[in-house]
C-alpha cells in the first residue's frame, strides 16, 4: 500500500485531531503517503485534498474540532455522488481510506466499500458514543466532562436560589451523555430515551424529594428528536410542583474544546490501529476498543446493531436518584 486518504465526516468531536496525527505518523513510519481530504465526503467528491506529513500534524493533539474540517454531504447518499468520489480516489491513486466519523459516516462507508476496490477502515469519532463495536467513541469523554462542569456550576446557582434546574445535554436519540454526566453530577433525576419516565412519575419522585426537605434539584435531560425537549418537560412539571424552575440547554458547547487525556489516548491508539489494519489488508471494518483491547467490527454492524447503555450504570441511577 503506497498512498492512503483520511477524512473527518459528520459531527466534529474532540480528539479527531489526535487521531489524524496518530494515523499520519503511523503511515509515514511505514513509508505510506497520506492525503488529507477536506470537509468529509463533500471534499472527496470535489477533490479537495493535500499531502500530510509528520510536520503537518505537529501541535494539533490538544486542539478540538478537526483541522481537516467536516461537513454533511447529501450528495454522497446518491449512487452518482459516490461514483464521483470513487473516480476522485482512483485518480489520486488512493488505495486505502480512513473514515473518522459516526454512524452516518459508516452508513456511507459501507456502501462505498461495496462499490469500489479501495480498502476502507473506520474510526468512531462522535461525542454521542452511539456506535456499536466500541466501548467508547472518541470525543465522548471530553463531552461528558464539559457537561459535568456545567452541571456543577448550575448546582451552585440551584442551591443558592432553591431552584429546580433542567439541564439538557446532547445525545442524538441516545442517553449516553446524560447517563454518565448525570451520575457524575449527582443529578436528582435523569430523562433518557432508554429509561422512559412519564411526567407523572417524574413529578411524584421530585415531590417526594422536596417533601423530604430538598430545596433544589437538577434533572439531566437527553435531547430528544429536537433540542428544546426540556422546555416541554419543565412546563409539565410546573403544573404539578410549586418550585421555581429553570431550563439550561448546553448545546454545541459540548462539541468543542480541548480533548481530555482519555480522548487523546483513545484517539491516538485507534488512529494507529486503523492504519495498521489498512496495511494488513483489512477492508470494511471499524476499529474500536472493547475491554481495553482493539476490536474490529464490520462497518455495517456499527450502525445496524444498537449499542445499549451499561445495565450496571442504569441500576446505579435508580439507586442514587432523588
Ligand atoms: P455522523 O457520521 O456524525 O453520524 P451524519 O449522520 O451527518 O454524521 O453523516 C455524515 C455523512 O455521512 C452524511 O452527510 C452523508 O454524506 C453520509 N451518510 C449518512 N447516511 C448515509 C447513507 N444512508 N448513505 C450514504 N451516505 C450517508
Amino acid at each position: 500500500m503506497k498512498r492512503i486518504g483520511i477524512l473527518t465526516s459528520g459531527g466534529d468531536a474532540p480528539g479527531m485531531n489526535a487521531c489524524i496525527r496518530a494515523a499520519v505518523r503511523t503511515a509515514t513510519a511505514a513509508n505510506v503517503e497520506v492525503l488529507g481530504i477536506r470537509r468529509g465526503y463533500n471534499g472527496l467528491i470535489h477533490n479537495e485534498m493535500a499531502a500530510l506529513d509528520r510536520k503537518c500534524v505537529a501541535n494539533i493533539i490538544q486542539r478540538g474540532g478537526t483541522v481537516l474540517e467536516t461537513s454533511r454531504c447529501p450528495e454522497f447518499k446518491t449512487p452518482e455522488g459516490r461514483a464521483r468520489a470513487i473516480e476522485v480516489l482512483d485518480e489520486a491513486g488512493i488505495v486505502g481510506l480512513l473514515l473518522l466519523g459516526g454512524d452516518g459516516t459508516f452508513r456511507g462507508g459501507t456502501l462505498l466499500a461495496d462499490e469500489c476496490d479501495i480498502s476502507i477502515v473506520g474510526v468512531p469519532t462522535t461525542i454521542d458514543n452511539d456506535v456499536y463495536g466500541t466501548d467508547y467513541t472518541i470525543g465522548f469523554d471530553t463531552a461528558i466532562n464539559t457537561a459535568l462542569e456545567a452541571i456543577d456550576r448550575i448546582r451552585d446557582t440551584a442551591l443558592s436560589h432553591e431552584r429546580l434546574f433542567f439541564v439538557e445535554v446532547m445525545g442524538h436519540h441516545t442517553g449516553f451523555i446524560a447517563l454518565e454526566s448525570g451520575i457524575a453530577g449527582g443529578a436528582e433525576e435523569l430523562i433518557i430515551p432508554e429509561m422512559p419516565l412519564s411526567s407523572e412519575e417524574l413529578c411524584a419522585k421530585l415531590k417526594e424529594a422536596f417533601n423530604r426537605g430538598k430545596k433544589s434539584a437538577i434533572v439531566v435531560v437527553a435531547e430528544a428528536e429536537q433540542p428544546g425537549y426540556s422546555f416541554q418537560i419543565a412546563q409539565e412539571v410546573k403544573k404539578n410542583i410549586d418550585v421555581e424552575s429553570r431550563v439550561c440547554i448546553l448545546g454545541h458547547i459540548q462539541r468543542g474544546g480541548s480533548p481530555t487525556a482519555r480522548d487523546r489516548v483513545l484517539a491516538s491508539s485507534l488512529g494507529a490501529a486503523a492504519v495498521k489494519a489498512l496495511l494488513s489488508g483489512k477492508n470494511g471494518y471499524m476499529v474500536g476498543e472493547i475491554n481495553n483491547e482493539i476490536a474490529y467490527t464490520a462497518l455495517a454492524d456499527t450502525w445496524e446493531k444498537k449499542k445499549g447503555l451499561s445495565p450496571r450504570l442504569e441500576e446505579l441511577v435508580s439507586l442514587l436518584s432523588a
